[in-house]
């Protein structure tokens, strides 16, 4: 019989599926690293995987102990996942701004969630920071991952998502693309493509418009998961040769077209890697091979980027998708 023993044991091994519409008019392959094959749908199972196991191996985290981490995305269910298959309390620190459908996620796979307010800075003793660092200082036997300080995350890339893109490529890989957030993905997966391929494969970074990494200016921006304001360790930019910007519009864009037409219903992030990864293939060769990580899945953006309303309310275009009928539909 064919099994998994734990759904929490199939993370990794995510397919590469090549794009056939967006990339009209470019002659490389682009292929998508599709995350959301991921048992808590995104790439951050493996950083959670990862993070785990090495806090278990070093006796930070000791049977029946407790996971305090402030978030409220990918990286939490992917924590709550690997936590509840070993029997770890799972407690999250998040922003009441994120109040909703990410925070019932969150509960539903069992986890403790504590909210606190949006509107203070991050040295106030309320701040999201303040509060997690304090329950983990606070709780017995607490652990706190830390996604943006701790190494075991990109080397979760390193170990997993880079080598399976060489293998499923036969080593013919000569870009990747992905977004920044922790800089994880790419800092990990790049270094192992670099090393694999003698320095050969190309790694460009995919960046907000408004995020530190690209090189500002710095400012807000909607796009979810990825860019930041300042650097986190969990980042080698050293492994980066190039970055390319992109603009909110031209992401959640991207994004709806990566559901209508390619069948691949992914969030933001995704629609912004694929902008770069785009840009990068325009002027490559039929030889080329392009890999670009579409992190997460697009459920969790039903009321946001795929929501005509939404978009039009913050000034986006919007392909028409609602049908008005004057008959009934069966
Ligand atoms: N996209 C989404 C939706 C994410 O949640 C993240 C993780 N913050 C990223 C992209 C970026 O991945 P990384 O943290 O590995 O740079």
């Amino acid at each position: 019989m064919r099994y998994a023993s734990h759904i929490a044991d199939m993370v990794g091994n995510t397919p590469l599926v090549r794009l056939n519409t967006v990339t009209d008019g470019i002659a490389a392959t682009v292929l998508a690293k599709v995350e959301y094959f991921n048992p808590g749908s995104s790439a951050k199972d493996r950083i959670a995987r990862n993070i785990i196991e090495a806090a278990e191996a070093s006796g930070q985290l000791k049977p029946g102990g407790t996971i305090v981490e402030p978030t409220s995305g990918n990286t939490g269910v992917g924590l709550a996942l690997i936590a509840l298959q070993r029997g770890y309390r799972m407690i999250f620190v998040v922003p009441d701004k994120f109040a909703g459908e990410k925070v019932a996620v969150l509960k539903a796979y069992g986890a403790e969630v504590v909210m606190t307010p949006t509107s203070v800075p991050p040295e106030h003793p309320d701040s999201y920071y303040s509060v997690s660092d304090r329950l983990a200082a606070e709780i017995p036997g607490a652990f706190k991952p830390n996604q943006f300080a701790n190494l075991n995350g990109p080397r979760a890339h390193y170990e997993t998502t880079g080598p399976e893109i060489w293998r499923d490529t036969d080593g013919k890989v000569t870009h990747l693309v992905a977004g920044v957030g922790t800089g994880g993905t790419i800092s990990g997966t790049g270094r192992f493509l670099k090393e694999a391929s003698a320095g050969e494969v190309v790694v460009i970074g995919a960046d907000p418009k408004g995020s530190i990494y690209s090189g500002g200016p710095i400012h807000g921006y909607l796009v979810e998961g990825v860019g930041e304001d300042f650097y986190p360790a969990t980042f080698d930019p050293t492994v980066v040769d190039g970055y390319e910007r992109v603009g909110d519009a031209e992401s959640f864009a991207m994004t709806r077209r990566l559901a209508r037409e390619e069948g691949l219903l992914v969030g933001g992030s995704s629609g912004m890697a694929v902008v770069a990864a785009l840009r990068v293939a325009r002027d490559l060769p039929a030889d080329a091979v392009v890999v670009v990580v579409l992190p997460d899945h697009g459920r969790g953006y039903l009321s946001k980027l795929y929501d005509d309303e939404w978009m039009r309310e913050r000034g986006f275009a919007t392909e028409s998708t609602t049908t008005e009928t004057t008959g009934s539909l069966t």
